[in-house]
């Protein structure tokens, strides 16, 4: 596997004027964009393990793109303009052709602002076909004010510019996308992660993208149906892949091992809790005790799981 360290000094003269010595941490992020080439034609931009409260600098989850004889596809754009834009950097180094399709595997911030980048009044290229789940024009527009505010809060100045960008071409079932001498099929799930999850798989490489249907070494986050995503994580075992880009973790071939770990993490939490509301415990506790014994297998345990079963425990209330 090769790395490739992808200088952004160009970038930099154009979009680093306002950094100062104030700011050291987002101009050591903005100065590499490493990928990595997982296949031919494939490549991955691993985010770092940040949680969403801590330290966010808009570049947590994994970024891919392929590269096919007429184009390329990207595969999520992270979480501002900013990273977008070292996204499309990193893809001018690997590639002339031109980007033809932007595809969100889902609806969450980390994924998504990055699309910006890829609009003609940024990039002056050829805008592409922006993808995504039937769902995900109408929930990006029914979060579009919460999630500016928290952009607002966390990226500071990196929020400017990172538009919300919905998709013009809609995965009801499942889409196939040519990008010449390979196609990606991508499917669209019921609610599991989000209600907005798309997965698919470049079938010359044999990799399948999960998005966050899968975490690998990060705590797997639950926003919308526990159940939903256990059942979906099952369907992805059947998948003819060699190899799984998880939507956060390490690139890996040991992937039905990987999605066994997420499974029962989120069985153990779905047990638990369930055992929690059935003796009138309250959530509370339940945020302390559910699914302990998973804590020394994940980053980031206590922050997500409190989160998950925050979630989880006023739907499972009604079962
Ligand atoms: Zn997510």
């Amino acid at each position: 596997m090769r790395i490739l360290m992808i200088t952004m000094s160009m970038l930099c003269l154009i979009g680093c004027s306002s950094i100062n010595s104030s700011h050291a941490a987002p101009q050591a992020s903005h100065a590499n964009f490493a990928i990595e080439n997982v296949a031919d034609g494939v490549y991955v931009h691993h985010g770092k393990h940040l949680d969403i409260d801590t330290g966010y600098q808009g570049d947590i989850c994994n970024i891919s793109f392929v590269v096919g004889s007429k184009g390329v596809a990207v595969i999520d754009t992270g979480g501002s303009l900013k990273v977008g834009t070292q996204l499309r950097a990193a893809i001018r180094k690997v590639t002339p052709l031109p980007v033809l399709y932007v595809i969100n595997t889902h609806v969450h911030p980390d994924h998504v602002y990055g699309n910006a980048a890829f609009l003609t009044s940024n990039s002056h290229e050829a805008e592409p076909v922006f993808v995504g789940h039937e769902k995900l024009a109408n929930t990006m527009e029914l979060r579009r004010e919460q999630y500016a505010k928290l952009n607002a809060k966390l990226l500071q100045e990196d929020a400017v510019g990172s538009e919300l960008v919905k998709p013009t071409l809609i995965v009801k079932n499942i889409l196939e996308l040519d990008l010449g001498d390979r196609k990606l099929t991508l499917t669209a799930h019921p609610v599991a992660h989000t209600n907005t999850d798309v997965s698919l798989i470049d079938v010359k490489s044999s990799t399948l993208f999960t998005g966050d249907l899968l975490f690998i070494e990060r705590t797997p986050v639950v926003e919308a149906d526990i159940k939903g995503l256990i059942a979906e994580i099952e369907k992805l075992k059947v998948s003819p892949a060699t190899q799984v880009v998880p939507g956060h973790g390490p690139v890996t071939k040991d992937w039905i091992v990987a999605l066994s770990d997420a499974q029962r993490y989120l069985n153990l939490l779905l047990t638990d809790v369930r055992a929690s509301i059935k003796k009138n415990e309250g959530m509370e506790k339940a945020m302390d005790t559910a699914a302990a014994s998973e804590k020394d297998k994940w980053i980031l345990f206590d922050i997500a799981n409190r989160r998950n079963v925050n979630t989880i425990y006023p739907a499972l209330e009604w079962e």
